[in-house]
C-alpha cells in the first residue's frame, strides 16, 4: 500500500513530484477522509492479497498530523485484517518535522520505518539544493530515531549539489557522516535536472554550474566503495542497506508485486483477472479539488497492460536490482550487457555490474525496445 500526502512546506528547486506548497496548515482531516474514502472504495481492487507494507510518501507525510497517520495506517491494517507490528510501515520525514514528540506518535501508531530527507551532511551542499532544513536537522534527527526505537532508520543522500566544488575521486564527507550515524538503510541519488524545475530553468539559462556527467558518475562509483566498504549492500541503484534490512516495500515494487496507491497523484499497479497475465496501471488526478471530490473523479489515467508489456517492465525493473534476471529471459539483451561490462553471470541469471547500475536508464531503454522491436 502506497499513500501520498502531497503537501510540502516550500518547493525544492529541483523537485519533480506532485507536490503542493502549504500556504498555512494543509487540510488535515479532509485529506484523511478523502484517502479513508479512497480506500473503501477501492480496496477490493485487491480483495485476497495479503498486506505486507505501507509506505507513506510526498510530499511530505512528516507534515501530516500523526493522528491522522495513526488512523489511516489503523484503517488500512483492519481491512486486510493483518496486525500492524507484522507491517513494514514507513514515513518520508523531513529532518525539521522530526520532533520527539512527533516521533513517539508515529511509534505508537505502528510506524517501524523512518526514510529521513538528510541529503547532505554539509551546509554548503543544502544551502546549494534550497533545503528548508538547516545541516545539523539531519543528525538530530537520526539520533532522535535512535532513541525513540524505529526499527529502520533509512537517510537520502543527493550527489552532486550545484556550485559545489568537489573532488570526484573522494567520496563526499557525507558518506562518512552517514556511516557514523549507523543508520541501517541509505538512499543515494545523483542529482538529476528536470527540465519542467526551477534547477530546469537556470540549467537552460545557463545559471546553473551542474557537476559534469563524468564526475557526477565518480562520485556515485567511489561512494559506493566507501559505502560496500563500511559493510552495506548495494542492493539497487540508488539503495544500500546493512544485511536484512533491505526496504520489503520497495524490494516488493522491484519485484513485480501488486500496489495500491491512494492519495493525490498516487500509483496504483494491479493484475487483471480479465486479461492472463496482463494488469492495469492506475494514476491518480493531480488536481487537489478533483481528487477531494472523490469518485471517478480521482482517477487521472489508466493504462491496461498485456502479459508481454508487464514481462518487459518487470525486466528492466530486475535489472536496477543486484539480484538481476534471468539470462534466458534477458535474450540478446544479456549478451549486450556482458560485452558491455554491464552485468556479470551468477548462476541462471545476469546481474548488473557498478556500470550498469551507472547504466541503469539505458539498460532498461535497451529492455524496452528488444521487446517491442524496432519503432
Ligand atoms: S521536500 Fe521532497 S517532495 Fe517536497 S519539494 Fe522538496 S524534494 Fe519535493
Amino acid at each position: 500500500m502506497y499513500i501520498h500526502y502531497p503537501w510540502c512546506r516550500a518547493l525544492c528547486p529541483y523537485c519533480d513530484f506532485p507536490v503542493l506548497v502549504a500556504r498555512g496548515e494543509p487540510p488535515h482531516r479532509a485529506y484523511l477522509d478523502a484517502v479513508l474514502g479512497e480506500l473503501h472504495e477501492r480496496a477490493a481492487e485487491v480483495d485476497g492479497r495479503t498486506l505486507r507494507s505501507i509506505y507513506l510518501g510526498g510530499g511530505t507525510p512528516s507534515l501530516w498530523e500523526p493522528a491522522c497517520i495513526a488512523e489511516l495506517v489503523a484503517a488500512v491494517a483492519r481491512r486486510w485484517q493483518a496486525a500492524v507490528a507484522t507491517l513494514e510501515i514507513t514515513v518520508e520525514a523531513n529532518p525539521a518535522d522530526c520532533t520527539p514528540e512527533r516521533m513517539a506518535a508515529w511509534r505508537a501508531g505502528g510506524v517501524g520505518r523512518l526514510s529521513i530527507g538528510v541529503q547532505s551532511w554539509e551546509a554548503a551542499d543544502l544551502a546549494a539544493l534550497g533545503r528548508d532544513h538547516a545541516m545539523g536537522d539531519g543528525p538530530t534527527a537520526i539520533a532522535r530515531a535512535r532513541a525513540a526505537g524505529f526499527d529502520v532508520v533509512s537517510a537520502d543522500l543527493i550527489l552532486g549539489a550545484p556550485g559545489v566544488a568537489r573532488d570526484a575521486c573522494v567520496a563526499p564527507p557525507s558518506v562518512a557522516a552517514a556511516v557514523a550515524s549507523g543508520v541501517e538503510h541509505l538512499s543515494v541519488y545523483e542529482l538529476t535536472i528536470e527540465p519542467a524545475t526551477a534547477f530546469g530553468k537556470r540549467a537552460r539559462a545557463g545559471s546553473l554550474q551542474v557537476l559534469p556527467e563524468d564526475d557526477l558518475a565518480r562520485l556515485y562509483e567511489v561512494t559506493h566503495h566507501a559505502l560496500v566498504a563500511a559493510g552495506y549492500e548495494h542492493y539497487e541503484v540508488s539503495s544500500y542497506a546493512r544485511p536484512g534490512r533491505q526496504a520489503v516495500h520497495n524490494s516488493l515494487y522491484w519485484q513485480g508485486a501488486e500496489y495500491l496507491g491512494l492519495g493525490l497523484g498516487a500509483a496504483s499497479f494491479v493484475r487483471d483477472p480479465d486479461a492472463a497475465g496482463g494488469a492495469v496501471r492506475r494514476v491518480n488526478t493531480r488536481k487537489l479539488a478533483a481528487y477531494l471530490a472523490g469518485g471517478p473523479h480521482r482517477v487521472g489515467e489508466e493504462t491496461h497492460l498485456t502479459a508481454h508489456e508487464v514481462g518487459t517492465d518487470q525486466l528492466w525493473l530486475a535489472m536496477r536490482t543486484s539480484a538481476g534476471a534471468p539470462s534466458v529471459d534477458l535474450g540478446e539483451v544479456g549478451v549486450w550487457l556482458l560485452a558491455g561490462g554491464l552485468g556479470e553471470v551468477r548462476g541462471d541469471r545476469i546481474c548488473p555490474t557498478l556500470r550498469g547500475f551507472l547504466f541503469a536508464d539505458q539498460i532498461a531503454s535497451r529492455v524496452v525496445s528488444m521487446r517491442t522491436g524496432p519503432r
